[in-house]
């Protein structure tokens, strides 16, 4: 039976493990480095990723949440998690957070805005009817959401966002990291993937939609097929 650790230190921890539940799939909470130890992946949710970190940092989580993601298990991030996962991280005050990183990425936290901008929006995600067949749509929820500014070659994009109008402008680093600009494309990156990094700037744990916990699951298969012989995915959603 696969195990799926669900870290744990704050934030929508409780919605990915029901999540896992509904799917018929033991989630483990995860606070401390040795509870890392014989799982197959993990998920890091959403929350308020200054806060998770401090909390990483007491719990000295940082180097062995490395030590998973370098050897290839499969890590999913949400929202915060994907703050955590990014290589690089700018925008509102970050004053040199600490990251897991290895996700090539630059992500802008808060990048649609304060709490008063969250919003939910329907996605085109064409993997999800790939992989399941049916829509090739899902609800995003976007709550003091980042978004992902720029992606390495190795990064696949699984969604974008039309960027919401009157959403307050922005800065991001130049090139040269000095000077700022405005970001002023209409659309924006929200879902991606680098091998066993999976990581959406939305929460798909507080939809009854499965299929985001299904496709990493799939992940998660594909990379220990052992641990799935006793398991049986139910289809519902
Ligand atoms: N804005 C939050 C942060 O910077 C993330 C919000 C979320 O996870 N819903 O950590």
């Amino acid at each position: 039976m696969a195990v799926v650790g669900v870290l744990a230190l704050q934030g929508s921890y409780n919605e990915h493990m029901s999540a896992l539940r509904r799917i018929g799939v033991k989630g483990v909470e995860v606070r401390k480095p040795e509870q890392l130890h014989g799982l197959d992946s993990l998920i890091i949710p959403g929350g308020e990723s200054t806060t998770m970190a401090k909390l990483a940092n007491y719990h000295n989580l940082f180097p062995a949440l490395r030590e998973f993601v370098g050897a290839g298990k499969p890590v999913w991030g949400t929202c915060a998690g994907l703050i955590f996962l990014a290589n690089k991280a700018v925008g509102q005050k970050l004053g040199g957070q600490e990251l897991v990183g290895g996700l090539d990425c630059t992500v802008h936290r808060n990048f649609f805005g304060s709490q008063l901008q969250s919003f939910e929006t329907e996605l085109s995600v064409p993997m999800l009817a790939e992989k399941e067949g049916g829509s090739n749509t899902c609800r995003g929820v976007f709550i003091r959401a980042p978004a992902i500014l720029e992606v390495g070659s190795d990064v696949e994009i699984l969604a974008e966002c039309p960027v919401p109008s009157g959403r307050p402008s922005i800065t991001i680093p130049s090139a040269e990291g000095v000077e700022e600009e405005v970001y002023s494309k209409d659309r924006v990156i929200v879902a991606v993937r680098q091998g066993n990094i999976l990581a959406t700037a939305f929460h798909p744990e507080l939809t009854s939609d499965c299929r985001w916990h299904r496709f990493f699951l799939d992940m998660d298969r594909e990379s220990h097929p052992k641990a799935f012989s006793a398991l049986s995915l139910s289809s519902s959603s």
